[in-house]
């Protein structure tokens, strides 16, 4: 049955891969709430910008009253919430977004959809969801063995992941205490075309390009589990369609890496796809490998995350599409052939430095 959807955020990284993903791959009709922060980018959305079925609704989920408006104007089905602070950094540097934010304003959304869901009559109450979107890293830091799974406690590291966890909790109490029907996802790494340029995968692909260093944390031996965004966008949606309220899943891409690793399957996939590139062609043999500078360690930089996503296979029948080899492959081409999202994107807001205030 065709459904109205928010998604919050949805001018994001993941956001607009969801948002792709439910116009091409559905009949609903989806609702873009995106203060566009210097991470929001309409640019994302332009394939599906002008579906009838698409909206754009340019709030703070903070500003409760305009976002109760918008519960009365559109009467959603589901609350996809991702809009949040998302990055590490910026969190070492300025937590005081990431409590507003990721915090406050998940309380503030919560509160308007737990209004709006009292006053529905039986049959949308019924199919009434709120999703939350979180992530892996507010289990905190995992020993070299284990997975996290979802009864995993949590044990968030920096500004970022506590402020995630913060929001988890808040969206498992309005379950339990008010019966709101929320669900909760927390995803591993993703990666995938329109990432803004201060993540590492994007980071690195366009320094190489360009001939700048590539730089790598520490020893670059931290483990992550990296997800395409399409395979998330996917997962995120057979969760709000057939996960059981109340419940967490856990979304992982079963690609385990350190970012050595993954820095070096970037420069080997350039040296492919880029091969005219005088980089590439570097006399040492060593390509774009040679523009490697290990930099001084992100405070608290936890040592490896790695994600147990059994139940949402078992339960939900859902296994990323992409193994890293063929996501990476597809996520370099995009890069080469979106040079002008990139340069477009980058003008003003981020200049590919290492942020954070140690
Ligand atoms: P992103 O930073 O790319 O996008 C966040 C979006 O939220 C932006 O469009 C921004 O404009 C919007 N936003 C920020 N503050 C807002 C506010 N107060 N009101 C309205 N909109 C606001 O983030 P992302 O990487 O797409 O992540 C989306 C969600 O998924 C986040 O909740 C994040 O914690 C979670 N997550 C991300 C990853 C990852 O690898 N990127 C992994 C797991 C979970």
């Amino acid at each position: 049955m065709k459904k109205v959807i928010f998604v919050t955020g949805g001018a994001g990284f993941i956001g607009s891969a969801l948002i792709r993903f439910l116009i091409k791959e559905t009949d609903h009709e989806v609702i873009n709430i995106d203060k566009l922060t210097y991470a929001g980018n309409l640019e994302s959305l332009k394939l599906i910008e002008n579906n009838p079925r698409y909206h754009f609704e340019h709030f703070d989920i903070n500003e409760k009253n305009k976002i109760d408006s918008l519960f009365n104007k559109y009467e959603p089905d589901y609350v996809m919430h991702l809009a949040a602070e998302s990055h590490v950094d910026r969190s070492i540097d300025s937590p005081i977004d990431f409590i507003q934010t990721n915090i406050v304003g998940t309380f503030s959304m919560i509160e308007s959809s737990l209004s709006y869901y009292l006053n529905l009559g039986p049959r949308k109450k019924n199919s009434f969801r709120f999703h939350h979107i979180s992530t892996d890293e507010v289990y905190g830091d995992l020993g070299e063995n284990d997975l996290f799974t979802e009864e995993t406690p949590y044990n968030p590291s920096s500004p970022y992941s506590a402020s995630k966890a913060a929001s988890d909790h808040i969206v498992r109490a309005w379950n339990r205490t008010f019966s709101l029907p929320t669900i909760i996802t927390n995803c591993s790494n993703n990666y995938g075309p329109y990432h803004f340029p201060e993540k590492l995968i994007p980071l690195i692909i366009l320094n190489a390009l360009e001939g700048e260093k590539l730089p790598i944390y520490g020893d670059g031996s931290q483990v992550r589990d990296w997800l395409f965004v399409e395979d998330h966008a996917r997962a995120l949606y057979e969760v709000i369609e057939k996960g059981t309220i109340g419940e967490t899943y856990n979304i992982g891409g079963f690609n385990e890496k350190t970012n050595l690793e993954v820095v070096c399957e970037i420069c080997a996939v350039l040296e492919e796809l880029a091969p005219k590139n005088k980089l590439a062609l570097a006399s040492n043999g060593d390509g774009f490998k040679s523009l490697i500078k290990y930099v001084k360690d992100r405070p608290g930089h936890d040592t490896r995350y790695a994600i147990d996503a059994t139940k949402i296979n078992k339960e939900l029948a859902w296994y990323p599409k992409e193994t890293f080899e063929t996501g990476i492959r597809k996520t370099v081409q995009w890069y080469l052939d979106n040079v002008e999202w990139c340069v477009d994107i980058q003008k003003g807001k981020h200049a590919r430095k290492r942020l954070g205030k140690i």
